[in-house]
């Protein structure tokens, strides 16, 4: 019962995946889950009783919410399990040449690092992605050249920082016409087996920026892109011609809008930038969506150039590419905001 992306007219997977209450949540008297997952496919937020205002409670309004997308997940899903229905397949395309981009979309805490990096038991995306490039290469591809590099960066408040290094300055964007898109100085690695990325993965984590809010004590504010460029040349090919794709993951800043966080300068600021990208991101997905369902829905022009993150994936949103969201939304009643606007903004990419 794997999904299986359709190759007509849409390119864009859209999943939920939603996390449990935490033990220290638990401990809480008054925090309950609300999420429910049906069908694998739709997701319920029911109605949190408590943060209803008095007049939902005098018009006996219920904010119970409910949303269908391609594939939804429910607390007991294992990292695992979200990789096999969403981007398997995908990823087993890269090596086609088909470029790739992953979006782990939510609020701060609703499981997007967890999801994407995970841990040594529990591998997240990032590494299940590239364990099974080297899969592949040894079952299909064991005679070819083939080669594997990473980078790993983040933007911040509008800037890119490489977290494959240490201190790094800020590194600008190159449109080569050749290469496509490219960060001028960034660190690419070399990758033989998929051991060595989780070290990478979790220096590069270390070095990404976080700072304290009201909202939340560790609130990252970073979206961090894991690229995984695979190049290989197949030999009974009669033009020896190398493919070549990219692979994007990218574990997106926190959802939560920055007029929620009661604070003010620097921080205000990140929070708009953080918006203004994953603004133009929506817009992108909208537009590309609209192109893929045909000329007449509208869009022709894709707003990449409205933010560092979307001018970044262009090469891997736009043409032949493929792409997937999985958002993550917490159970708790406490977040039920959080959860709504993060389905939201899903739902809305998922109009395609
Ligand atoms: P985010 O990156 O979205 O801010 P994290 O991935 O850091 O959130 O998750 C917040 C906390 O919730 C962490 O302690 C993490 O281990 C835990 N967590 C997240 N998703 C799950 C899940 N599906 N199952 C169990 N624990 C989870
Ligand atoms: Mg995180």
């Amino acid at each position: 019962q794997r999904y299986v992306p359709s190759t007509s007219n849409t390119s864009l997977i859209v999943g939920v995946r939603v996390r449990p209450l935490l033990k220290s949540e638990q401990t809480k008297s008054n925090r309950k889950d609300i999420i429910r997952v049906i069908d694998g496919k739709v997701v319920v937020v029911l109605d949190p009783d408590e943060s209803k205002d008095y007049l939902d409670q005098v018009q006996h309004r219920t904010k119970e919410r409910r949303y269908t997308f391609d594939v939804a997940f429910d607390f007991q899903s294992t990292n695992r399990e979200v990789y096999d229905m969403t981007l398997r397949d995908l990823v087993s395309a890269v090596l086609y040449g088909i470029n790739t981009t992953v979006f782990a979309y939510g609020a701060t805490g609703s499981g997007k690092t967890y999801t994407m990096v995970g841990s040594p038991n529990d591998p997240g995306l990032m590494i299940l992605s590239l364990q099974q490039v080297f899969q592949d290469r040894d079952r299909l591809f064991r005679d070819e050249e083939f080669s594997v590099t990473c980078t790993y960066l983040e933007v911040y408040n509008e800037t890119i920082y490489d977290l494959l290094v240490k201190n790094s300055g800020p590194l600008e964007l190159r449109e080569d016409p050749e290469q496509g898109v490219q960060v001028a100085g960034l660190k690419h690695v070399p990758v033989s087996t998929p051991d060595d990325i989780l070290g990478l993965l979790e220096d590069g984590n270390r070095r990404r920026k976080t700072e304290a809010t009201d909202a939340n004590s560790a609130s990252s504010r970073s979206h961090a892109v894991l690229e995984i460029l695979v190049k290989r040349k197949p030999l009974n090919h009669y033009r020896v011609q190398q493919l070549r794709a990219k692979l994007s993951l990218v574990d997106l800043a926190g959802s939560e809008r920055a007029a929620e966080t009661n604070n003010a300068g620097q921080k205000l600021r990140d929070g708009a930038s953080i918006n203004r990208s994953l603004l133009a991101l929506a817009n992108c997905i909208n537009a590309l969506g609209k192109m893929a369902a045909g000329a007449k829905a509208g869009a022709n022009y894709v707003p990449y150039r409205n933010s560092k993150l979307t001018r970044l994936l262009k090469d891997g949103l736009s043409g032949n590419s493929r792409t997937a969201m999985i958002t993550t939304v917490a159970a708790a009643n406490d977040q039920y905001h959080h959860s709504i606007n993060t389905l939201k903004y899903a739902d809305r990419a998922k109009e395609i």
